[in-house]
């Protein structure tokens, strides 16, 4: 079996999931000319958690993990199944940490609100991994690379994040308000790291000081890009699917690798 890429998807506001825009119909044509997908593993900034967990529920709920957004928001379902037998390849294969089974956890709206555009008919199965607050940068990229075979397995490991997310600083009102140059400095020097495979600069993403503390409050959003680096091969392409701003303080830029 061929080796399937792996993405990092932003995903930004969940107003995303609704309708069409550019960016939506970018991950229709991304989803329609990937064949050979099995299952998906989604790692989404809204599954953090102390320790790592694997869901496995054979039917997934759609969690609507936000406040104050408009009804049709929380109609909006994903009814693809789980995939309780990867689940359990994927805790087999992670040795640095525990990983605990979740029977019941469904998809959050960090996965739900791009596979509704990615695979729109929800036929393919689908589970999560947790993130763990307590772990490194290192260490997310370990189990990166623990889980990197799967992509020879017909499991596509998709991310689900932001590289810069910055509520705070959000301008709720206009979702095209320019960025701030923090945002741009930060976002351009962690495309630099992926752009040369300099993983190191990725990782150690806080040097950049001040631009850092800004892009990333906390680092829920950016941590699935380290799951992701973490499954490259040293001869994967890297190419960015999608840059651009939301809100002012978001960072759009999507990551394909291989
Ligand atoms: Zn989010």
């Amino acid at each position: 079996m061929n080796r399937l890429p792996a993405f990092f998807f932003a995903h930004g506001s969940p107003m995303n999931a609704l309708g069409t825009s550019p960016w939506s119909e970018m991950l229709r044509r991304t989803g329609s000319k990937l064949t050979g997908v099995q299952a998906i593993l989604m790692i989404s900034a809204h599954w953090y958690t102390r320790g790592t967990g694997v869901s496995f529920a054979t039917h997934p709920e759609t969690i609507y993990d936000f406040y104050g957004f408009p009804p049709e928001l929380y109609r909006i379902t994903y009814p693809a199944p789980g995939s309780p037998e990867t689940a359990e390849r994927v805790q087999n294969l992670i040795r640095s940490v525990p990983v605990l089974a979740d029977p019941a956890m469904g998809l959050d709206h960090g996965a739900w609100s791009v596979l509704i555009h990615l695979f729109p008919d929800a036929a393919i199965p689908v589970f999560q991994l947790s993130i763990d607050a307590g772990l490194s940068p290192e260490g997310h990229y370990r189990i990166g690379r623990e889980l990197s075979v799967l992509r020879e397995e017909g499991v596509l490991i998709c991310g689900s994040g932001n590289i810069v997310h910055n509520l705070r600083a959000a301008d709720f009102q206009n979702p095209r308000a320019e960025p701030a140059g923090w945002n741009v400095r930060f976002d351009e020097a962690i495309a630099e790291g992926l752009r040369s495979g300099n993983h190191e600069t990725v990782l150690n993403y806080l040097s950049l000081g001040q631009d850092a503390r800004l892009s990333v409050p906390t680092p829920d959003h950016l941590i699935p890009l380290f799951y992701i680096l973490g499954s490259s091969h040293p001869k994967d392409p890297v190419s960015f699917i999608w840059e651009g701003y939301e809100h002012a303080s978001l960072s759009m830029r999507s990551v394909r690798i291989g």
